[in-house]
């Protein structure tokens, strides 16, 4: 089995270097570096490396976009590509990473980086193993994305045909190597902006329009019509809730402005649409019914972002298929299972590339007690290599 050519104690001299390198979001240029300059060691030539365009279209200030690099096949095949974050959360900022029995923590009160340097030395692993044995090997892609934990950023900013359309996907941003994430949940955030018409309470109420009346019939009535809080329609499932209601200035005033705030999620994306649509409809039917003594209603504005894109693929599908192989030919039973996260999968299944996300021993992330187990760390190094060395049969 070409997965006995990994070097463990090199391999884990590669978490270390990366877990050493700070690269917050939007600063991810040393990690690039760094990653570069080992791949380039390892035998990637500089025109299989270049870096894309995306923090053009990130609207935030970012130093690179996303580093991709395009490793010929030694045979034709259908083409893998791995991919991981450079970015870390800011709680790692100032991280000394050390090892502690077979973990790796941080020594002060930092985050460690685990998520996702781990990704990002694991990916380096295979490549070394692989270029440097001269593995038979399909078309791989490499994408290391930016601004990941702010947004999915890089994921939702990269080109598909730029990464030269990959057919199976693996993306590193978990734990436990055994857990491979098939399918994520959607989000939307929504606002609401209900005017209504001012008055004064005592003397005319009913020259005006209650803005604040419209709001608590449209979020009885999404209730009354079970959208609100756990969904279950038609054996579909979602969530929403109303994160925020403000408005109103003086208790002899009729309420003329009543913001609102709120989110739908569901793993169908139909299903999510669904639900946002119908919380609309409520606060639009809730407008129109209340009315001044010369049958003025109220208004909104009704406005909704999507968070995250859900997807879901099948057990069956060729890429969760390569995942399940590639871990029982190292003793290990594939747990398909879906999250309630966003990830760089999500886009990228939007975009046509079929992803699970794999774990590569990080945990507790994004707080001071994160660590980075060596021993998952290490069998995922050795699962993107059988993943390669299954390509080519
Ligand atoms: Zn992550």
């Amino acid at each position: 089995m070409t997965t006995s050519l990994l070097n463990a104690e090199r391999a884990e001299q590669n978490l270390l270097d990366l877990l050493k390198i700070p690269g917050l979001s939007g600063r991810e240029r040393q990690v690039a570096d760094h990653l570069i300059s080992e791949l380039k060691s390892a035998g990637c030539a500089a025109e299989w490396i270049f870096e894309d365009d995306a923090h053009t279209r990130i609207p935030r200030d970012f130093e690179m976009g996303n580093l991709i690099v395009k490793i010929p096949g030694t045979m034709e095949g259908p083409r893998l590509m791995f991919s991981g974050h450079m970015d870390t959360v800011p709680l790692v900022r100032g991280v000394v990473p050390v090892k502690a029995g077979n973990r790796y923590v941080s020594q002060g009160e930092t985050a460690l980086g685990a998520d996702n340097r781990t990704a990002c030395a694991a990916i380096l692993s295979m490549v070394q193993v692989v270029l440097e044995n001269d593995l038979p090997r399909p078309p791989i892609t490499l994408l290391f994305t930016v601004g990941e934990e702010i947004g999915l950023f890089g994921a939702k900013e990269v080109n598909v045909e730029e990464l030269g359309s990959p057919a199976l996907g693996f993306n590193i941003d978990s734990g436990e190597p055994d857990r491979a994430i098939i399918g994520a949940i959607g989000a939307h955030r929504w606002q609401v902006e209900i005017k209504g018409i001012s008055s004064h309470a005592g003397v005319h109420p009913e020259h005006g329009v209650s803005a604040a009346l419209i709001a608590a019939r449209a979020i009885a009535d999404i209730s009354a019509k079970g959208y609100f809080g756990k969904i279950q329609q038609d054996g579909k499932n979602g969530t929403s809730n109303v994160g925020g209601i403000q408005g109103g200035e003086a208790s002899n005033q009729v309420t003329d402005l009543v913001k609102v705030t709120g989110e739908s999620r569901s793993h169908d994306p139909d299903f999510l649409i669904e639900i946002t649509e119908a919380i609309r409809g409520c606060f639009e039917a809730a407008a129109a019914s209340v009315e001044n003594h010369v049958g003025k209603a109220g208004r909104i504005t009704f406005n909704f972002q999507a968070d995250y894109h859900a997807f879901r693929m099948q057990e069956d599908h060729p890429t969760v298929e390569a995942t399940a192989n590639a871990l029982a030919k190292l003793g290990i039973t594939c747990k398909p299972e879906v999250t309630n996260g966003g990830l760089d999968a999500n886009f990228l299944n939007v975009k046509g590339i079929p992803t699970v996300t794999l774990g590569a021993g990080q945990h507790n992330p994004h707080t001071v007690d994160e660590y980075a187990d060596i021993e998952e760390y290490l069998t995922c190094c050795k699962l993107l290599v059988q993943i390669v060395e299954d390509a080519v049969r």
